[in-house]
């Protein structure tokens, strides 16, 4: 098989199977020593709280404590901001309430309101961990299919390579 450039480019996504990941000892975003480790959520699905098609693994990667604190720090903050933003949004709607009826039915008003607030649950539960774990960490989830197949997703592709070479 001849690797073309545009191959090699993309080595940045890698499939492993779910139950048999072996990592470097060393931080997965800053490469120092590691002392600690941290989960890195690989799921596909949807889940908007009261419905849900969710399936998901944590792969365990070594991290050093200065890296995991500062992605768990960000990480509470951001669950913080959603919920935040989530009440805003349905307060900001009920003190506008007078104003929007002029406009449309209260349904359509209620609706509104609701849509509003699943897509801040949804950004939260779905969106927000793999940006964030790939913002932090250097790592995150793509995907992970029925067959029990995930898709890792490292933004060093010489760590990428290193880890594929491991686990072949
Ligand atoms: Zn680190």
């Amino acid at each position: 098989m001849k690797a073309t450039r545009n191959e090699a480019q993309v080595t940045q996504r890698v499939d492993f199977q779910t139950e048999t990941i072996v990592t470097p000892g060393n931080c997965v975003n800053c490469r120092q020593p590691a002392s600690t480790t941290i989960n890195v959520e690989c799921s596909s699905g949807v889940d908007l709280i009261l419905f849900k098609v969710w399936r998901w693994h944590d792969f365990e990667f070594p991290v050093c404590s200065w890296c995991k604190r500062r992605r768990q720090t960000v990480g509470t903050l951001g669950i913080v901001f959603a919920v935040l933003a989530a009440i805003g949004w349905i307060m900001s709607m009920f003190v506008f309430e007078g104003f929007v009826l002029r406009f449309m039915p209260r349904e359509l008003w209620l609706c509104m309101v609701l849509v509003g607030f699943f897509a801040a649950a949804y950004f939260a539960r779905n969106l927000m961990t793999s940006a964030l774990d790939a913002w932090l960490l250097g790592v995150c989830g793509v995907r992970l299919t029925k067959q029990g197949v995930a898709t890792l997703w490292f933004r060093d592709d010489e760590l990428a390579n290193e880890i594929k070479a491991m686990n072949r």
